[in-house]
């Protein structure tokens, strides 16, 4: 305790400026390398201590290049750059798993990535969420509260399962800024941490044109992908996963992929995308960078 304290003081005192490199002291300062590995650390939070800091404000509805389901970006110059995804589903039912392996490997890779997190699955794996919220390599959107099918989901089911998710998040963020490490790193790196998920992903990705309204005015941009990899299939392997992403790829893809235990070979997958992607090339972004580097491809319905 006291050496994770002063672990935490020493991290604040010898933090750099600006904001990404305090985010990278506020991850340091709130987990060990071994926590991180396995994505553990101080265990299930109360989660009825809903803080005031949770309650999220509206954001602005979507300008028109954002509005419609997005599915890849051209960017300008045709730079070469690409951004894996990575959904993080749990349904009504059960609990799903956070692959904790494949996100180390980003991590040492220095691989910057985008986590589509389930308010569910955030709610029960608070660890995790938080070591992603804090990580400055990693950008968090919404996958729904719990995982419904929004083609035809009733308007009021629909905007509880979009406000849900939104509330949790911004719940365990107050959770994280309470913690004595992030006290600790001082304000800067929390103020690196967005207050709610600025993007979403239809479960299954599905929606219809009342849901895809529905998130322009919630001004949420509905992220949908270029490349699939088919990676919930237990029977697609390591090998398939790594040819589908390679095969496809053009600057400003999208990729999406499972980082919730049922992307079966995905992070061995990576193994052989990554270094081959790099040697053509390619730079990791979050899909929020992804957007500002060009104009958006865009289609009035989802993808099924
Ligand atoms: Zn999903």
């Amino acid at each position: 305790m006291i050496g994770r304290l002063l672990g935490a003081l020493l991290a604040a005192l010898l933090a750099p400026a600006g904001a990404s490199r305090a985010a990278a002291g506020l991850l340091d300062a709130c987990w060990t390398p071994d926590e991180l590995r396995d994505g553990q650390g101080r265990g299930a939070l109360p989660h009825a201590a809903a803080s005031p800091d949770a309650v999220v404000a509206p954001l602005p509805p979507l300008p028109a290049r954002l509005q419609g389901s997005i599915r890849a970006v051209h960017p300008a110059g045709d730079e070469k750059v690409i951004a894996l995804t990575f959904d993080l589903c749990e349904g009504a039912r059960g609990v799903s798993g956070y692959d904790a392996p494949l996100v180390a490997y980003l991590r040492e890779q220095g691989v910057r990535a985008t986590f589509f997190a389930g308010g569910k699955w955030l709610r029960s794996h608070p660890e995790p969420a938080l070591q992603l919220m804090a990580d400055p390599r990693f950008e968090i959107g919404s996958h729904s509260w719990s995982h419904k099918d929004f083609d035809g989901l009733p308007a009021a089911a629909r905007d509880d399962e979009i406000a849900k998710a939104q509330t949790e998040y911004a719940r365990l963020r107050a959770e994280l800024a309470g913690r004595a490490c992030a006290v600790a790193t001082g304000p800067a790196a929390l103020a690196a941490i967005p207050p709610q998920p600025a993007l979403f992903r239809f479960p299954y990705g599905r929606c219809d044109r009342a849901a895809l309204d529905a998130l322009a005015a919630a001004g949420l941009p509905a992220i949908q992908w270029s490349i699939v990899t088919g990676d919930p299939a237990k029977g697609q392997g390591a090998a398939a996963i790594a040819r589908a992403i390679l095969d496809r790829t053009r600057p400003g893809a999208i990729v999406v992929m499972h980082a919730n235990g049922r992307g079966w070979h995905t992070a061995e997958a990576l193994r052989t995308a990554i270094p081959e992607l790099r040697r053509r090339g390619y730079r990791f972004v979050t899909v929020s960078e992804l957007l500002a580097l060009g104009e958006p491809v865009t289609a009035d319905r989802c993808y099924e």
